[in-house]
């Protein structure tokens, strides 16, 4: 037996992932917030403890993510767009030609060719509008965990628009539909639709060819993959566990 660990130091989220012959035995997150190292390190033993893994199993540690250079600890680094590129196309059983990922602080696109390479990449990282910070701050302003917005934004009966294409903007945009009597279903929604809308902004008139596949922490949002669909007319499919596809990336940058 033999297990790699793939550590994800993103902007928001550190994500760990154990790894041995492609299957992921044990997967932890916990935030990003300054003692990144002590963090990633007492995450690292979690799963080292969780998992019974002595030290003679454990095989290669990899690191990506914005913070990588930060973890002195790893046997290699690697940027996350590539662990991006390879973890997702696969999981995705080599189906993904596009990956929207959206992150803590920025939106990522990549067009992969038919062997997993990056053909393409533009990226969102000017603006919190459209990022995982975005629905952070509207989930403190509606007082609602994310957990519970793809199940709320279905719920909604009215489709009211958020027209703000700043966070700072769209904030008091909120806070004048909450204080007109818009419901918070009706307000995810908006919020939903409105990151759908610049994201496909992002993609540009672009069609993209075969499937399209969106991961980071927002991609658990079920209200903003279907709001993408209608925006794209184009299905969006989810893996699993989409928030931890950079970390299974960086370890299958190993093989
Ligand atoms: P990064 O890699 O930049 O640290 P992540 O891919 O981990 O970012 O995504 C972090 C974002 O994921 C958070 O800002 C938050 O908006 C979102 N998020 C985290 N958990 C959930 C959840 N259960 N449902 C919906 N969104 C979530």
């Amino acid at each position: 037996m033999r297990v790699d660990i793939g550590l994800d130091l993103g902007s928001t989220a550190i994500k760990v992932v154990f790894v041995e012959n492609e299957k992921i035995l044990w997967r932890g997150q916990t935030a990003t917030v300054p003692g990144q190292e002590a963090l990633a390190m007492g995450l690292i033993q979690k799963g080292r403890h969780n998992l019974a893994l002595p030290e003679e199993q454990i095989g290669s540690l990899v690191a990506t993510g914005y913070g990588k250079n930060l973890f002195a600890a790893t046997d290699r680094q690697i940027d996350e767009i590539s662990a991006n590129a390879l973890g997702l196309f696969r999981l995705s059983g080599g189906q993904a030609r596009t990956i929207i990922n959206i992150g803590g602080q920025d939106v990522k696109v990549l067009t992969l060719d038919e062997k997993g390479r990056v053909a393409d990449f533009r990226m969102n990282d000017k603006c919190a509008a459209g990022t995982g910070r975005f629905f952070e701050l509207a989930a403190r302003l509606l007082d609602t965990p994310l957990e519970d917005f793809g199940e709320l934004a279905r719920r909604a009966k009215n489709h009211v628009e958020l027209n703000s294409t700043c966070a700072v903007f769209a904030e008091s945009e909120i806070i004048s539909l909450l204080a007109q009597g818009v419901g918070r279903e009706e307000i995810i929604w908006a919020l939903n639709a409105s990151v759908a809308r610049r994201v496909a902004g992002i993609l540009g008139r672009r069609q993209s060819e075969g499937a399209v596949f969106l991961d980071g922490g927002p991609a658990q949002n079920r209200g903003l993959v279907e709001a993408l669909e209608d925006e794209m007319l184009t299905d969006i499919h989810v893996t699993a566990e989409p928030q931890f596809s950079v970390a299974y990336g960086a370890v299958v940058s190993l093989s």
